[in-house]
């Protein structure tokens, strides 16, 4: 299998940022997974798993081995009379699985349509759209160590999803590969248009199929969001914070037009977007980098961007909404 060196990334980072890695791989299978890992020459150095680079801010090159699993099978392993459990490798593209379960009429992902990225990177933040999360679907997950090759298969539980969150941002983060994931789909979908611009679109639908969420979430995301290959970009760059009931409604009291949304006894979450609309950056632009004019959850890196430009404006914003609403807000992007 091909070792590729000083393999040039910013193609394959959705925020466009210029960054070379030493050694870059796109094994297979976790066969070939395992001859690389086991190979001597990269026993020591660093090691990063990525998929589509759609979550990823390089602030420089990489001196180590960037592992892109290419695992791209999509199988049924068991089905009974109400669900069907699809395994899934790292290297499918999310959008295509979603695409595959929704021509089936199987349910439970749709909502999740159009989210860039590869299954393997889904169970990372628990991604998450449109009031679903990966976590309401996955059964379990594969994921082979670094250290000492070890096959672990973790339940949802295990992998203890909360939001953008889970064991693989945590005590596993940088420990090895998740090779596959398995999924538990519905035969007999729910239907869950209640997200506000869905149930606009849904508008004079008596009935909505799985098939129409997932055609309206995805012009909804089209209108939304600016598309990586013209203005770089990586999704939400901030994760919308979590306060205690005393701090949100001290500031519902100041701004009446502040959303609050229950997270948990005694706590709120609240819209980042709003919070960093409020400081006046929505639309802004400083040198290579900006906000986005439509949702200011969305840093934009114009051609020529740096990764310090960009952490910058990040440490600009986060300290803006702590001195204006005494709110901690923190990065959803990963930062390498
Ligand atoms: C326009 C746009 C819209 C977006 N909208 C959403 C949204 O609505 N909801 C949402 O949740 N996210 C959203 N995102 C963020 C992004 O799409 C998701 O986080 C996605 O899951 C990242 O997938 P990826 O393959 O690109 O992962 P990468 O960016 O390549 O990696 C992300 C992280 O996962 C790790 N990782 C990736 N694959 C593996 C693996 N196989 N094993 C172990 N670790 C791994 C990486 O090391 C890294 O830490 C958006 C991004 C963009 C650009």
């Amino acid at each position: 299998m091909k070792i590729f060196q000083n393999f040039d990334l910013k193609e394959r980072n959705t925020l466009g940022l210029r960054a070379n890695t030493k050694y870059y791989t796109e094994p297979e299978s976790v066969e070939e997974l395992k001859a690389i890992l086991s190979d001597d020459s990269y026993n020591e150095i660093p090691k990063m798993v990525m998929g589509e680079g759609s979550n990823i801010l390089f602030t420089g090159d990489y001196t180590g081995l960037i592992i892109h699993p290419s695992i791209k099978d999509i199988r049924i392993t068991d089905e009974d009379a109400d669900y069907i459990y699809l395994r899934a490798g790292a290297g499918v593209v999310w959008d295509k699985l979603v695409e595959f379960a929704v021509d089936r009429g199987w349910g439970g992902i749709e909502n999740l349509s159009s989210i860039p990225g590869c299954v393997g990177a889904a169970p990372v933040q628990n991604i998450g759209a449109y009031g679903a999360e990966a976590k309401d679907t996955i059964f379990r997950v594969e994921y082979l160590t670094f250290e000492g090759l070890v096959d672990k298969t973790l339940s949802c539980e295990e992998c203890r999803f909360g939001y953008r969150d889970s064991i693989f941002k945590r005590e596993l983060k940088g420990r090895g590969v998740i090779t596959y994931v398995t999924f538990r789909l519905s035969k007999i979908p729910a239907i869950n248009a209640g997200y506000e611009d869905v149930k606009q679109a849904m508008k004079g639908v008596s009935e909505p199929t799985i098939f129409q969420v997932r055609e309206a979430i995805s012009s909804i995301r089209a209108k939304k969001l600016p598309d990586p290959a013209v203005v770089g970009n990586a999704g939400s760059f901030f994760k919308n914070p979590v306060v205690n009931k005393s701090l949100a409604l001290q500031l519902k009291e100041s701004y009446q037009d502040l959303k609050l949304f229950p997270a948990g006894e005694n706590e709120y979450k609240l819209p980042a977007a709003w919070l960093i609309d409020k400081c006046g950056f929505k639309g802004s632009r400083t040198g290579n980098v900006g906000v986005h004019a439509n949702q200011a959850l969305v840093l934009l890196a114009y051609e020529g961007a740096t990764g310090e430009e960009l952490i910058n404006l990040s440490k600009t914003i986060i300290k803006t909404v702590k001195e204006r609403f005494n709110v901690d807000i923190e990065p959803e992007v990963n930062i390498c």
